[in-house]
């Protein structure tokens, strides 16, 4: 007998492995968290790169970054795509291409004006559920400062990536090779400063793995994350 004509299929639901990465700025998050991704073929996740994209659209619509009410009324009109593959990463407001531009001191330094704004952060952290639940690999390595937290705090591996201070403007300052590094030291003690009053990022919450990469180079940090990873999950290889 034939099955009716609108009888249902239901696939399998995949849920992907989630690996939930917060740390400070200069801590090596974004590179370290992209090359697990890549070596454990899971998606990867930024999501400072969507709070940056944010800045990035308010100032380009002409509003002043410290006007709650007015970034708000952003949101409605901001178009971000942002992808999931460590290996062919770019992010997209509109039709602009904003990957290097959202990398700019500049938008650093006004970026945790609009994270700090209520309506923002419920926006994004609902992007990145769906991003999440959108994700087809094996697995997705999302990072930032509340996915422990808030974003997904049900994630099988959790993990708060850290450095000393130094070691972490130093790295920053390694990157922006025109910027003095006082400056540059300047710019990241008060972001973090910023950000800290709206989410702590600087101790790990209950049941979130420390992983300090003060005294260890990129490699050896990229190992003790994955190590990790395999110790609470039943990843291999
Ligand atoms: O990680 P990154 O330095 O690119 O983040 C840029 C900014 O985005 C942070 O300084 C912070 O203000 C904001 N952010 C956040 N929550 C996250 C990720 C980033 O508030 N999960």
């Amino acid at each position: 007998m034939n099955a009716p004509e609108h009888a249902q299929v239901h696939a399998p639901v995949h849920h992907p492995l989630v690996v939930a990465v917060d740390g400070p700025a200069g801590s090596g998050k974004s590179s370290v968290s992209k090359a697990v991704a890549r070596e454990l073929g899971f998606g990867f996740l930024d999501t400072g790169a969507a709070y940056r994209a944010f800045a990035w659209h308010v100032e380009a619509s002409g509003i002043d970054t410290d006007d709650e009410a007015s970034v708000t009324a952003c949101l409605p009109s901001f178009d971000y795509r942002i992808g999931t593959d460590p290996a062919g990463y770019a992010v997209h407001v509109g039709s602009t291409d904003v990957t290097l531009a959202i990398r700019e001191p500049h938008i650093s330094s006004i970026v945790s004006r609009v994270a700090r704004v209520p309506a923002v952060r419920h926006h994004l952290i609902e992007v990145f559920r769906a991003h999440i639940a959108d994700e087809r690999r094996p697995g997705i390595v999302v990072e930032g400062r509340d996915i422990t937290t808030v974003v997904a705090p049900d994630a099988a591996v959790r993990i708060l990536l850290t450095a000393s201070e130094e070691v972490r403007i130093a790295r920053r300052s390694a990157e922006l090779v025109d910027v003095p590094e006082s400056m540059t030291g300047e710019q990241l003690r008060r972001r973090d400063e910023a950000d800290s009053k709206v989410v702590d990022f600087m101790n790990a919450a209950d049941g979130v793995t420390t992983v300090d990469s003060t005294e260890l180079d990129f490699d050896g940090t990229v190992a003790a994350v994955i190590g990790v990873i395999r110790s609470l999950s039943a990843v291999t290889g």
